[in-house]
């Protein structure tokens, strides 16, 4: 193709885009396709001589569509909002078209430069402490990760060299492997899944600590386990604190939380993959006090707040954890000018990066603070009027109060009646919602994930679940034709005694079936 072609097909593209995004209401959100349905439509190999672009065009709308989830349409509600918006997905094109390596600062200034910059206007947007931010002129700053469990992995195992390093030094004739044995990091059990692999992926263990009611994670809870984990002999080391934890949102209690890890120099690091984006409101910052205590916060911008993926930014107030924890310097890698910004291939797991500060700063210079403030405000106020139906119709009830963009709802019923919900939801496929399982209690998750969610479309939301509740409670024996539903469990903590019986066998709740 030449830049003719592109131009003719750029257009093209960007066209079928703008109608896809624009016109997504109208398209099933799940797919109705089976495993290897693509198998027939496509050769076994690939072609032998050019195709024109024009047949490769028409094979979207064929091919990829049929068996695309539309994760951007008003009627998607599982999991947590993708970002996305249109001038993150140009940021994206200008970016694929530069095209740089940008891992060290001379590989492509502006790569860093940007990076700097767009972390540090966000930092700030959110009022974190000034540690985290390369303005300081400290060791601290930001950086953009492609995900937030490689950040927690990288967190890990910065706290891991760390610790191990102080044991080197008290006695030097300590074996590393040794130190590394004993080490234990902790998350709550509400922590997303991929805390818990970072453990195993780190070697290190990784425990599951009971969270309270609010599935909030106390500080008296990490004390003992603590304690106790220090009498076997065991050294804790790093803290993975969740605000906004997958399954329900709820947050741990940093203030709690803080000064314990501060006490036993653990790293405390804090996940706030999707709830982060709401401190760019000043009324939901009261969910980071104690952030102080922290030596590293994530959050996604490509969750909820309007970036496509991949776009996770990482704050540290002490980067030679990572530099200097990580350091390999062959002489190809090598540049100049050195030392006076960042070489982010110190700050991250691969080698190579792409310029993803361009998404960030297109966006943040189109919609303005206050408009991606007014965007999350949007989508709390409608998790707010959907809360206001459930809790109308009377058969429901909220399992977890709501404070961001998401619901968590279940049938006054047991765990099964609200899992057949949810199988005659996605049976009916006009929106999709996940369910999680949490303390015994089965519920489903209904998330505000569109930028362009209006009213209507939580009513019409609303209406299907209605009329899917209708029809199931109107079923004489919900015994007869009882159709499994394979449970996505989310959340489900596996190490704790406590919660060993399956929500099966829960009785202490109504069930129609009886
Ligand atoms: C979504 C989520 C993650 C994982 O995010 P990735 O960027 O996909 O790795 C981690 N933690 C929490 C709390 C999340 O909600």
């Amino acid at each position: 193709m030449d830049a003719e072609g592109f131009r003719k097909y750029g257009r093209q593209m960007v066209d079928y885009i703008a109608d896809y995004l624009e016109n997504i209401r109208e398209r099933d959100v799940v797919h109705r396709v089976s495993p290897g349905y693509m198998r027939p439509l496509l050769p076994d190999e690939a072609p032998e001589k050019a195709e024109s672009f024009d047949e490769v065009m028409k094979d979207i709308e064929k091919i990829i569509m049929p068996g695309t989830t539309h994760w951007h349409s008003p009627h998607f509600h599982g999991y947590f909002a993708a970002g996305n918006s249109f001038p993150s997905i140009l940021g994206d094109m200008l970016s694929d078209a530069i095209g740089c390596i940008g891992f060290s600062w001379a590989t492509s200034p502006a790569c860093t430069e940007l990076e700097v910059i767009t972390t540090d206007w966000l930092g700030k947007m959110m009022n974190l402490p000034e540690e985290f931010l390369h303005s300081s002129e400290g060791k601290g700053g930001g950086v953009i990760q492609s995900t937030a469990s490689e950040t927690v992995l990288l967190c890990l195992l910065a706290a891991r060299t760390r610790t191990v390093a102080k044991y080197k030094e008290a006695d030097p004739s300590t074996d590393e492997m040794q130190i590394i044995s004993k080490l234990v990091g902790y998350c709550s059990d509400q922590a997303n899944s991929s805390v818990e692999r970072s453990g195993l992926l780190g070697a290190v263990r990784m425990v599951k600590l009971l969270s309270d009611e609010n599935f909030s994670l106390r500080g008296e809870t990490l004390r003992k386990a603590v304690e106790a984990d220090k009498a076997k002999g065991l050294i804790p080391f790093f803290l993975c604190a969740s605000l906004g934890t997958t399954g329900s949102c709820a947050f741990d209690n940093l203030e709690e939380l803080g000064p314990i890890c501060a006490a036993e120099d653990m790293w405390l690091h804090i996940d706030a993959a999707y709830a982060g984006s709401a401190f760019v409101c000043p009324e939901f910052r009261h969910y980071m006090k104690g952030i102080q205590y922290a030596e590293t916060f994530s959050f996604n911008p490509h969750k909820w707040m309007l970036i496509n993926f991949d776009c996770s930014v990482m704050w540290i107030k002490n980067s030679s954890y990572l530099v200097d924890a990580f350091n390999v310097d062959p002489i190809y890698l090598r540049h100049s000018c050195e030392g006076k910004l960042p070489d982010y291939r110190h700050w991250q797991i691969p080698l190579g990066r792409r310029f993803r500060s361009l998404k960030l700063w297109f966006m943040l210079r189109s919609y303005g603070i206050s408009g991606v403030q007014e965007y999350i405000r949007r989508h709390c106020r409608l998790a707010k009027e959907f809360e206001k139906m459930i809790l109308d119709d009377g058969r429901f009830e909220v399992v977890t109060q709501v404070v961001m963009g998401l619901v968590c709802f279940r049938l006054k019923c047991s765990n099964k009646v609200t899992e057949r919900l949810l199988g005659e939801i996605l049976a009916d496929g006009r929106i999709y919602l996940i369910p999680a399982f949490v303390r015994n209690i089965y519920f489903l998750r209904f998330a505000i994930c569109a930028e362009r969610t209006t009213s209507d479309d939580v009513k019409f939301s609303f209406q299907v679940i209605k009329s899917c509740t209708d029809r199931l409670l109107q079923k004489v024996s919900l015994k007869n034709g009882y159709k499994h539903v394979p449970v996505i469990n989310i959340d489900a903590p596996q190490h704790l005694e406590t919660e060993e019986s399956k929500y099966s066998s829960d009785s202490s709740t109504p069930d129609v079936d009886q």
